[in-house]
């Protein structure tokens, strides 16, 4: 059995000032990503449906308390998203939402799966954490990955910012990935949110977590992400206090520890930032990305989940990787019915 990834291994490599070891670390962390993954980068782009949240949680713009215009998307909206994400030639999409099982029911979320079907290969949910038979139920529409992140593993922390609503409930949501297994997914996305709770415990648990998962459910195709907290319409709701180089190394010590797993980097980063990791240990990007519901057709719609950094159009970072030596990957999987 392989030991627990301890926080005191994690402050080690996370506090080392030797630039030669993080040197090494950033070869060793390239070294695999190209052994395992090529000069390839998975391409997706998110697709908000509705900023409609029953959830208190202190660091995002659709919280309950916020008085933003709350908005969810209807069938004929949703085509028209989706055909513009589309037309970028991006095969992989996020559905995303805030979470009110009220104002975005399965049965919602069904139908843009369904709708999804037309215009895509790869389908993901990143919604409220529910039942094994709700993630059936859209699993069976066509969707074949979820996204659900603890955003911090540490208990009285999760307390502190998650004041209101489903979200508040840890064990339902930290149980979330097992029941998604379950019902049949082929890709499972985990991940905190950095800045939130105390780091290497966050990592270590995060690690931890997906060590399990992977024993008890080796079939499926686990992906990390890391996003730092962002400020939403130039404002911060809460403190980022993970630097760039701390990032990096974050980055880097998760290919060492998990060489065959997916990392997945948002456009929450900076170009440069991103152009830095997509050569190193980064393996799937979102790009083109609105952060709003119907942004995508309307983009003087008003309110993000977080602001971006990085607002190259899709073509633009399609070109930059094509002009690094980097293939841009639309598609790696061709949709087949879920049975
Ligand atoms: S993080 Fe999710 S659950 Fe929390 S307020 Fe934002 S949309 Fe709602």
């Amino acid at each position: 059995m392989r030991p627990n990834i301890t926080p005191e291994a994690i402050n080690a490599v996370l506090h080392d000032p030797d630039p030669v070891k993080l040197e090494a670390l950033a070869q060793d962390a390239r070294r695999l990503t190209l052994g395992h993954f090529g000069k390839a980068i998975g391409l997706y782009t998110p697709l908000y449906l509705s900023n409609y949240c029953t959830s208190h949680c202190t660091y995002c713009g659709f919280h309950n308390r916020r008085k933003i215009t709350r908005v969810k998307l209807t069938p004929a909206q949703m085509d028209a998203e989706m055909r513009a994400i589309a037309r970028t030639g991006v095969q992989n999409i996020l559905l995303l939402t805030g979470e009110s099982p009220q104002a975005t029911p399965v049965g919602y979320l069904k139908d843009a799966v369904t709708l999804a079907k037309k215009y895509f290969q790869g389908i993901s949910l990143e919604v409220f954490p529910m039942t094994e038979n709700d993630y059936r139920t859209l699993y069976l529409a066509g969707a074949d990955g979820v996204t659900v992140y603890q955003e911090t593993y540490d208990r009285s922390r999760y307390s502190e910012v998650h004041l209101a609503g489903q979200k508040r409930d840890y064990a339902f949501r930290y149980g979330a990935p097992e029941r998604i297994a379950k019902a049949g997914m082929r890709q499972i996305s985990l991940g905190i949110l950095l800045g939130l709770g105390p780091l290497a415990q966050d990592l270590s648990a995060l690690y931890n977590h997906l060590r399990g998962l992977e024993k008890k459910f080796p079939g499926v195709e686990y992906s990390l992400s890391f996003p730092r907290l962002r400020t939403i319409k130039a404002k911060a709701l809460a403190p980022n206090d993970v630097d760039d180089a701390t990032f990096v190394k974050i980055l880097c010590l998760t290919r060492a520890l998990f060489p065959h797993t997916g990392i997945n980097l948002s456009t929450r980063e900076t170009p440069t930032m991103r152009n830095r990791l997509m050569g190193l240990c980064v393996t799937k990007v979102s790009i083109g990305s609105r952060t709003t519901v119907g942004g995508y057709n309307d983009t003087t719609a008003a309110d993000p989940q977080f602001d971006i950094a990085d607002d190259r159009s899709a073509a633009d970072t399609i070109a930059y990787l094509k002009a690094h030596g980097i293939d841009p990957v639309f598609t790696d999987w061709r949709r087949i019915e879920n049975t």
